[in-house]
């Protein structure tokens, strides 16, 4: 049964030191019971203590890393079914195959492609972070060349798939310094691949066909000495895979079911209809995946994905914003047009982009709105005359518009004449939707 938070704050030394950085042991003895904190955030607690508590105050899905230095991803010790209830903490990996089937040029080419899935997205670098090597041939000594390729070529984390531990145990010789996620354990071969996995300090996947059987594979590979594990049951269709990734999180934090208490492992491969691989693939992003394997690599394919792994991650107690001030798009001067917006960071990069697709050189001045969108922010008072007045002043914008002319966006015009009131500037009223600023700029600020 799990502890409540009594039962740990009895075990905790009681000197409310905060070195967990929580103000009070009992505080975070309520974290832990909670699943928010390990124990192991208490540099205070006794070897007694921590034997009583350990299992119990375990995250309830292990935390698994995969890869070293930059190419390293961390999955699992998420801790709530939805992510309203606080957020998902680390972003499933994305891991595109490469055949050992394929000839050195061609690995070498699909290596290139893949390092080249980079995206921007509101200011932020979106990236596929794994390549997995698959061991089609079932010859270990084309997979381990195969494997050694991949890791000189493409500096990302690998994952080794393949059911036979020779060919893992060759592969893993040339980049068990990179710590592949080894796919798989089997029911037949888990011996062997937990021993190499522990062996090499590799984490290992799991596969067998429906809960039951995983959970009997992962105890015994953990019995064996492997903590980091990552479940799969199978490809089994979009409709029996969602409901095994629902059911094995809902085991693993409602009633602490360690042998589920692992991240997820899905497969998106060899779908004729590529934009259903692409929806396939971010359902079971939504839930609960924590490893997305595919055969998709057209950008068209992925930066969707991504982009679906972005939203679900980020954390929604924190909106994303930018820094506010003033931002100048293209080499704007003393003529060039003042427009004004929110430091919401999709707000500010449609409106950025919409700048620059007009190709009229402008100062955006960004009002910080704490992250809110243009009407979310003026209905909460936060993107009034008041903040704007302030913001024009704090960023003595009549140094960069010596016209004072101020362009505001349609959805707050109701604010124009009190602006101008209180700032002597004119102020003119843009369009109400970003998509109309291209038009508006090329007809009224163009040269
Ligand atoms: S670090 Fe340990 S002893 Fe100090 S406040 Fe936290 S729980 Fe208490």
């Amino acid at each position: 049964m799990a502890l409540t938070g009594l039962d740990i704050y009895k075990l905790l030394p009681k000197t409310n030191c905060g070195d967990c950085k929580s103000p009070t042991c009992l505080a975070f003895a309520m974290r832990v019971a909670q699943k928010q904190a390990s124990l192991d955030q208490c540099p205070h607690v006794t070897a007694e203590a921590k034997e009583k508590l350990g299992a119990a105050s375990a995250p309830p899905i292990q935390l698994v890393t995969i890869g070293t230095g930059d190419a390293k991803i961390v999955i699992g010790n998420e801790t709530v079914m939805f992510r309203h209830e606080e957020t998902f903490h680390h972003p499933a990996g994305v891991a595109v195959t490469v055949s050992d089937e394929l000839s050195e040029a061609d690995i070498a080419a699909r290596c290139d492609k893949i390092a080249k899935l980079v995206f921007e997205r509101v200011g932020t670098r979106i990236a596929v972070d794994m390549v997995c090597v698959m061991n089609d041939s079932n010859d270990p000594a084309k997979f381990a060349a195969a494997t050694k390729l991949v890791a000189e070529k493409c500096p990302k984390a690998l994952v080794l798939g393949s059911e036979n531990a020779e060919a893992l145990k060759a592969a893993v010789a040339v980049c068990a310094d990179k710590r592949p996620l080894l796919c798989g354990a089997t029911a037949e071969n888990h011996q062997a691949v937990a021993a190499l996995a522990k062996e090499k300090n590799c984490p290992v996947v799991a596969k067998a066909n429906g809960l039951e059987a995983l959970a009997d594979l992962t105890q015994k590979i953990s019995a064996a000495g492997v903590k980091e594990i990552v479940l799969y049951a199978g490809e089994q269709g979009l409709r029996q895979t969602l409901e095994d990734l629902t059911k094995a999180r809902r085991y693993a934090l409602k009633k602490t079911f360690r042998p589920l208490g692992y991240p997820q492992l899905t497969c998106v491969l060899g779908n004729d209809d590529p934009m259903l691989a692409v929806l396939n693939a971010a359902t079971f992003m939504a839930k609960y995946s924590g490893v997305i394997v595919t055969d998709m690599i057209e950008p068209w394919q992925l930066m969707p994905l991504l982009t679906v792994r972005m939203n679900i991650y980020t954390d929604p107690r924190s909106p994303i914003q930018v820094e506010a001030g003033v931002h100048r798009v293209g080499e704007p001067n003393a003529k060039s047009p003042l427009l004004v917006t929110t430091n919401f960071s999709l707000t500010y990069y449609t409106v950025e982009g919409d700048v620059e697709s007009s190709k009229v050189p402008t100062n955006i001045l960004v009002v910080d709105t704490e992250g809110t969108s243009v009407l979310t922010a003026w209905a909460a008072e936060k993107f009034t005359t008041d903040q704007i007045a302030k913001a024009m002043k704090k960023n003595e914008v009549e140094k960069l518009a010596p016209h004072k002319k101020i362009i505001i966006p349609g959805l707050i015009a109701v604010e124009s004449g009190k602006l101008q009131e209180e700032t002597g500037w004119e102020v003119v009223v843009g369009p109400k939707e970003s998509s109309g600023i291209p038009s508006y700029l090329k007809a009224n600020w163009g040269s």
